[in-house]
């Protein structure tokens, strides 16, 4: 993929794309207070992926800046910021929502869920992907406070707010609009919404 087509990822739902190696990926916060959880795959072997585990040792920072590169749970360089428009505050520390947490929310019913849209998104490829590995949650807000607590706080992106990616090798991207709507992650509205991405050449 080349053709740089804005593509959508739906409100509260996954988007998944095949990425060559040096290839850009601008990821945009449409609505300005979207969280976009990210996982990125080995497309010769999906169980290799991006480890938000395995990059922290690396960059030994838990809000990667520009210039730093993620890597994966075999220590290969897999995605690196090469921009950033948002505020340059993302999240390494949380794992995706999922069923279990929505229900530990007091949610009785189905609620869409990052977890199930990365299996979605995957799935959309034809590709199965063989666990949840930890995202690395775009434009969430967790501060580390000096007590060392930790709050889901809004983003501080704005609308139309970027961050570009460099492939740093031949990789499944995929992305998912995080549907949380009872904790202010997606801004105070608690209105999850669309996001898009592009693949630069
Ligand atoms: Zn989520």
């Amino acid at each position: 993929m080349s053709d740089q087509t804005l593509i959508t990822i739906p409100a509260r739902k996954g988007k998944a794309a095949r990425v060559k190696k040096g290839q850009i990926i601008k990821v945009i916060n449409t609505h300005g207070e979207q969280v976009v959880d990210t996982w990125a795959f080995n497309q010769d072997d999906l169980n290799e992926f991006m480890s938000m585990e395995h990059s922290r040792p690396h960059i030994l920072k838990v809000n990667p800046k520009v210039g730093d590169t993620m890597l994966t749970n075999k220590r290969r360089p897999i995605l690196t910021f090469v921009e950033d428009t948002a505020g340059a505050v993302h999240d390494t520390l949380m794992a995706a929502c999922d069923r279990y947490r929505y229900e530990l929310l007091g949610c009785k019913e189905h609620h869409d869920n990052c977890t199930d849209n990365l299996h979605a998104a995957m799935h959309e490829l034809g590709l199965h992907a063989p666990e949840t590995p930890s995202p690395l949650n775009l434009f969430m807000n967790i501060p580390v406070h000096d007590d060392d607590s930790l709050s889901f706080d809004p983003p501080v992106s704005t609308k139309g707010s970027y961050v570009l990616l460099r492939a740093e090798m031949d990789l499944v991207i995929a992305f998912s609009a995080c549907p949380q709507d009872i904790v202010p992650i997606n801004g105070k509205g608690l209105k999850p919404t669309e996001a898009h991405f592009q693949v630069l050449s």
